[in-house]
């Protein structure tokens, strides 16, 4: 069953007009709210960041937060098989008569839907995964959770296309963050992660990765750092609501360190987890 303006329905019946400017000009935002046995992680965070999205687009909020939560509890109980989910919930501009680029005031599409999230098992992660990095050439919002997605998009498939878990991203020199995720680096027991600004989007995953590292007594500098300094970092890792905390042991076919999961990520790793119960 999935949500979609004011009807929960079958995933198949679920249709939006041709003139959706969702579906025309990519013209909406989104999020994905990780669900843990029915508890979502940072449920708050989530909202204000959905109403982040809106305001830097100029849509008008269609639900409170209460009305949104009892939507995303109600998906989230059709699936009584599945305890972990990704509810994933989006708001387009809506429908016009005609396609055209300028808008006037339209009525929201709103659509929520849960699929499957099955983090990896810390035992697999253990030699890390590898990484391809690319030059970030996207748009100066990339704070706003746009489901104008291409350029990720596009990323994340060259990342497949390497056998890569990720690309990460740099701009003149500068590690951003990555297509699907932020990027983290250790150096000299210390963690670095890019600050939050017009280039990167400020996960929900990266509040809880600094909030975990700082609970256990671990330096955190939201401070940007370069192309090099991941090369030569002691950790590098990423974060996501789905992924959650993933070590990067290999970039661009290179060794990191030692080739090893680090001992401050798999603190800070344990520490995530609490989150969950
Ligand atoms: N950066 C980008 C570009 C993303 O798409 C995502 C996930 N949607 C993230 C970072 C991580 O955000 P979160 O931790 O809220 O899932």
């Amino acid at each position: 069953m999935v949500y979609l303006n004011g009807n929960f329905i079958e995933k198949d019946k679920a249709f939006v007009s041709v003139m959706d400017r969702g579906f025309l000009f990519g013209d909406g935002v989104y999020e994905v709210f990780p669900a843990y046995n029915r508890k979502i992680i940072g449920l708050d965070s989530h909202l204000n960041r959905l109403q982040d999205g809106l305001d830097a687009i100029s849509i008008k909020n269609p639900h409170t937060n209460n009305e949104w939560k009892d939507l995303i509890n109600k998906i989230i109980s059709f699936d009584p098989n599945n305890q972990n989910q990704a509810i994933y919930l989006q708001i387009s501009r809506g429908s016009d008569e005609n396609r055209k680029h300028t808008y006037g005031e339209l009525k929201p599409t709103v659509y929520i839907q849960s699929s499957a999230i099955n983090p990896r098992e810390k035992s697999t992660l253990l030699n890390g995964l590898s990484a391809i990095t690319r030059e970030d050439i996207r748009w100066l919002k990339s704070n706003t959770k746009a489901t104008s997605l291409l350029a990720n998009t596009l990323y994340a498939q060259e990342a497949k296309n390497n056998d890569a878990e990720e690309t990460i991203l740099y701009r003149d020199g500068i590690v951003t963050e990555a297509s699907s995720s932020n990027v983290f680096i250790v150096k000299s027991n210390c963690i670095y992660t890019h600050p939050k600004g017009p280039n990167i989007l400020p996960g929900i995953t990266r509040e809880k990765v600094i909030e975990c590292a700082k609970i256990n007594n671990f330096n955190v500098e939201e401070s940007s750092f370069t192309k090099e300094q991941l090369m030569n970092a002691d950790e590098v890792w990423i974060s996501s609501s789905t992924r959650e905390i993933i070590p990067i042991t290999i970039i661009d076919g290179i060794q990191i360190s030692d080739g090893f999961a680090g001992p401050i990520w798999s603190e800070v790793y344990d520490q995530y987890q609490s989150l969950k119960s």
